[in-house]
C-alpha cells in the first residue's frame, strides 16, 4: 500500500492507495464521488489534528499556535481544531462570529486585517479576544475612540502593533505581506507614533508586536530575520514604557506540493523560540496551510476527454470557480486518477501523456495543471487534486453561476458531510426580482 502523497514522519497518512483506489484514510474516494457527487471537498481528520498538533509539540506552552481561519473556514474543521487546543486567527468579523459560533473561545483568537471595520471592531471590542493586531494609525485611532468608552472594570483591549519588518519570504509576489511595497502593517515611523499614540491611553494596553512575512515561506531564515526586527521594535517599546510581553511571528508555514523538502515544525521552531526565549517574549503563530493544507483533496470528475492536434484536454467538472490557486497564483496541485495507483516503474510512464487538466469555466486561465504527464483516463473517472485543505473551498466562488461543492470529513471509515452541496436555489438567494 502506497501511503501518503509527501509522507510527513510523525503525521497521519490522510490519503493512501488501496483496496478500492484512491482513499481518504480508509474511504476509497469513488465510493465517496458516488454518494455526495462532484466535485467534492474532502478532509482526513487525523491529518488536520496531527497536523496541529506537531505544530503544538514544537511550540509548546506558553507558545500559542492560532489557526488562521481563512484557509478553510468550515464549522466542524474550527470545532475539531476548538477540541484539540488551538486558538485562531481571523481577518474578519464574519471570521471571528465564525469561531464563536463553532465554539472556539474569543480569549485565544487574533484578529488581524487591514480593513478592519467599525463594526468588525466592535464586535471585537466585545468578544474579549486574546490580541487585536493593528494594521494603521488610522485603526488605532477608531480603537482608541471605541475602547475609551468600554466602561472602566473591563479589562484593557490588549492589542499587538502590526509591523512591516521588510523581510522577503522569497515566496509568490500575492502572498508576500512584509515587504515594504506590501500594504499590511505600520512602517517604522508609524510605529513611533502608534506608541505616541498609546501611551496614556484608556482601555488599550499594548500586549505585543505582530508581523506576518507571506504565506508558503519555505525556508526559516526570513522567520530568524524578522523576528530580529521584531525584538527591536521590542526594545524600543520598552524604552518608552510598555511592557509587550508577545510577539506574533504570523503564519506561512511551508507545505510541500511537489515533494522538495520544507522545513519541519521543529526547524522554525529552532530559528524563532531561543531569541524570543532570551528577551523573555512569548510566542504566537497564526498558521493555515501547514494544518489544513494536506489534509485535503478535492475530487473532480472528467466530463469529456479533447484530443487537440497537439495536446490532449481533460475537462473536469470542477474549475477555478472551486479550486482558484492554479489560476490565481499558478500553483502547482499534485492530480492523479483516483483509480489507479501512482506509477513509478519506467514502463508505466511511458504510458503518461502530457495533458491539459481544465475546468468548465470561461476563461483561459480555469485550468488545474497544464502539459502534465498523466495516464490516460476515460470520461466519467474521477481524479484526486490533492493537498487542497487550505485556499481551496474557501476561495471557492459561484462564478458562472455553479453551486459549490460540498465538504466531507472523514475520521477513519466514517464519513460526515461537513457542508452540503449548494443547490441552484442557494444560487440565488438574496436576490430580489
Ligand atoms: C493568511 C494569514 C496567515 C496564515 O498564513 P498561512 O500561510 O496559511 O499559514 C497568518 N496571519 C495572517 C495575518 C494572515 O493574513
Amino acid at each position: 500500500m502506497r501511503t501518503s502523497p509527501h509522507p510527513t514522519p510523525e503525521a497521519a497518512p490522510a490519503f493512501n492507495f488501496g483496496a478500492g483506489g484512491w482513499r481518504c484514510e480508509e474511504v476509497p474516494l469513488a465510493d465517496l464521488a458516488a454518494r455526495y457527487g462532484t466535485p467534492l471537498y474532502c478532509y482526513s481528520r487525523a491529518r488536520l489534528l496531527s497536523n496541529y498538533r506537531r505544530l503544538a509539540k514544537a511550540f509548546p506552552a506558553p507558545a500559542r499556535i492560532c489557526y488562521s481561519v481563512k484557509a478553510n473556514p468550515n464549522l466542524s474543521i474550527l470545532r475539531e481544531l476548538a477540541a484539540a487546543g488551538a486558538g485562531f486567527d481571523v481577518v474578519s468579523e464574519g471570521e471571528l462570529w465564525r469561531v464563536l459560533r463553532a465554539g472556539g473561545a474569543a480569549s485565544r483568537t487574533v484578529f488581524a486585517g487591514v480593513g478592519k471595520t467599525r463594526s468588525a471592531l466592535e464586535a471585537a471590542i466585545d468578544a474579549g479576544l486574546f490580541m487585536l493586531n493593528v494594521e494603521s494609525l488610522g485603526e488605532l485611532g477608531q480603537i482608541l475612540d471605541l475602547a475609551g468608552g468600554v466602561p472602566s472594570g473591563h479589562d484593557a483591549l490588549p492589542v499587538a502593533l502590526r509591523v512591516n519588518p521588510d523581510v522577503d519570504p522569497g515566496t509568490h509576489r500575492y502572498i508576500t505581506t512584509g515587504k515594504r511595497e506590501n500594504k499590511f502593517g505600520l512602517e517604522r515611523d508609524s510605529f513611533r507614533t502608534a506608541l505616541d499614540m498609546l501611551r496614556g491611553a484608556r482601555g488599550v494596553h499594548l500586549a505585543g508586536i505582530h508581523a506576518h512575512i507571506g504565506s508558503q515561506v519555505g525556508t526559516t531564515t526570513p522567520y530568524a530575520e524578522a523576528v530580529e526586527r521584531l525584538l527591536a521594535l521590542v526594545a524600543e517599546a520598552r524604552e518608552a514604557g510598555f511592557a509587550p510581553e508577545w510577539v506574533n511571528a504570523g503564519g506561512g508555514f511551508a507545505l510541500s506540493y511537489d515533494g522538495t523538502e520544507v522545513p519541519s515544525p521543529a526547524a522554525y521552531a529552532a530559528a524563532i523560540l531561543p531569541p524570543l526565549a532570551e528577551a523573555g517574549l512569548k510566542l504566537v503563530l497564526e498558521i493555515g496551510r501547514a494544518i489544513a493544507g494536506d489534509a485535503g483533496a478535492l475530487v473532480t470528475r472528467v466530463l469529456y476527454v479533447k484530443e487537440h492536434a497537439d495536446r490532449t484536454v481533460w475537462i473536469t467538472d470542477a474549475g477555478m470557480n472551486d479550486l482558484l490557486r492554479p489560476s490565481l497564483y499558478g500553483a502547482w496541485h499534485r492530480i492523479w486518477p483516483a483509480h489507479l495507483p501512482e506509477s513509478s516503474g519506467a514502463g508505466e510512464i511511458s504510458a503518461l501523456k502530457p495533458v491539459d487538466v481544465a475546468g468548465p469555466i470561461c476563461e483561459s486561465s480555469d485550468y488545474f495543471a497544464l502539459g502534465r504527464p498523466l495516464p490516460p483516463v476515460h470520461a466519467g473517472d474521477c481524479l484526486a487534486v490533492f493537498d487542497t485543505g487550505a485556499y481551496g473551498m474557501s476561495m471557492a466562488s459561484q462564478y458562472n453561476s455553479h453551486p459549490r461543492p460540498a465538504e466531507v470529513l472523514v475520521d477513519g471509515c466514517e464519513v460526515r458531510l461537513i457542508r452540503r452541496r449548494e443547490t441552484l436555489e442557494d444560487l440565488v438567494r438574496g436576490e430580489e426580482v
